[in-house]
């Protein structure tokens, strides 16, 4: 029997979206087309002002040194503070907000953003549909308040440490669950290559060591200078920067003298990550995850304040990277493990057992129970699934 998922992420960035095709195409390979998903970036899906304007603003929100984003994570990282918010959020947006959940029936509701999460249990509640809301949480330790809304039936979360915050937000002991971070697949199989052979299908050279230089999808914070640092002090290695969606970045890259190569967004980041021997990049988590399951050292020159911070803590603590805030900083520290072959291969060592590989199968297979049972009940009561959200939707097209 088919279960339908109603997948829901947004292009703040670039790791919702990639956590939500990982999950998206595990289920695919694990029940085939059993499993019908319908991928929404959901803010821009509204199409209310300021929500669908907030992927192309998130590269500004972010910058400006980070402090008005830093104030905002903070001052509102409180359960009754994102409730207030939330309401208010889904009193100017639920017209849209309940159209998107009526136009796709599912049997599972899945976020993998924090921002919808306590509006859509709004939404939810006054259709009165009963299909389970599971959140996916996507940040190691400094998981914001907003992830964990306490109606949701199932919230996965990374690490123990963000299943702790879900408690202390008073999410029911027997809701949240540790899964680790969803990844795609292309990352497990790259991780079994051997690195020549990485190489050689990027056209990369053999022999020299190769730094790859990212700054998550929209290739973020003072990526520029770490690279004309880096540049600066002639390192003996191949240099790769992946400006992701950032085309200002990569034209002033390429303008640079230098050898230095510039890439735009690239789609198989798991062959450029095998193929390196050492990773710069600013701390988002799912750069971090995939980092792991190809055991590659890192460098951080950067971490988006609030959430990330904790990201920082978790991958220094356990000796897998170094945090290097200031751009010369970026550029010693990558020209000091240059020079430590033995240093750089412990590091990579340790961030390899990091790697959660089993995550995004365990995430999937707790998403097709949480379907199966959702159906399996609403059956035995003598209800169709598709029939029923029908029937709320039509009770609620005057709301
Ligand atoms: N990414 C990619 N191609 C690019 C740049 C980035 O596929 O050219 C992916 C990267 O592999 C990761 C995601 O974008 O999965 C970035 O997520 P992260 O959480 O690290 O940072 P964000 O962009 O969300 O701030």
């Amino acid at each position: 029997m088919q279960r339908k998922f109603l997948f829901l992420f947004s292009d703040t960035g670039g790791g919702h979206r990639a956590a939500a095709q990982a999950v998206r195409d595990e289920l695919m390979r694990v029940y085939g087309s059993g499993a019908a998903i319908a991928m929404i970036d959901v803010l821009t899906a509204l199409r209310r002002w300021p929500f669908d304007r907030f992927p192309a603003w998130y590269p500004a929100m972010v910058g400006l040194n980070g402090i008005p984003w830093k104030l905002g994570f903070y001052l509102s990282d409180h359960s009754a503070v994102v409730r207030l918010v939330s309401w208010w959020g889904w009193l100017y947006g639920r017209g849209a907000l309940h159209r998107l959940l009526r136009q796709h029936p599912a049997d599972v509701i899945v976020s993998f953003h924090a921002v919808p999460n306590y509006a859509l249990t709004l939404a939810r509640r006054h259709l009165g549909l009963s299909q389970p809301l599971a959140v996916v949480v996507l940040d190691l330790l400094s998981a914001h308040a907003a992830w964990f809304t306490c109606d949701a039936e199932l919230i996965l979360t990374p690490t123990d440490a963000a299943r702790a915050r879900a408690l202390r937000c008073g999410v029911p002991i027997d809701r949240v669950q540790v899964a680790g971070m969803p990844t795609r697949r292309a990352f497990m199989e790259a991780a079994a290559w051997p690195r020549a052979a990485a190489r050689a299908h990027l056209g990369l050279p053999q022999e020299t060591p190769v730094i790859l230089l990212v700054g998550g999808g929209d290739g973020l914070g003072p990526l520029a200078a770490v690279v004309k640092s880096l540049v600066a002090r002639c390192p003996p290695a191949h240099l790769v920067v992946i400006a992701g969606r950032n085309q200002a970045l990569a034209t002033v890259l390429r303008a640079l003298p230098g050898p230095l190569q510039v890439e735009g967004f690239v789609s198989d980041m798991a062959s450029w990550m095998r193929a390196a021997d050492l990773l710069v990049t600013k701390a988002g988590p799912n750069t971090l995850a995939e980092a792991f399951i190809v055991g590659l050292p890192m460098v951080f020159y950067a971490a988006v304040p609030g959430q990330e911070a904790g990201n920082v803590a978790y991958v220094v603590e356990r000796g897998a990277g170094l945090w290097a805030p200031r751009p010369e900083q970026a550029a010693e520290a990558v020209l000091s493990l240059l020079s430590r072959p033995q240093a750089r291969a412990e590091m990579a060592a340790r961030a390899a057992s990091l790697a959660r590989p089993e995550a995004t199968e365990f995430i999937a297979r707790k998403l097709w129970e949480l379907a199966a049972n959702h159906s399996g009940s609403r059956q035995a009561n003598g209800i169709s699934p598709h029939r029923a959200q029908r029937a709320t939707g039509r009770a609620s097209l005057h709301n």
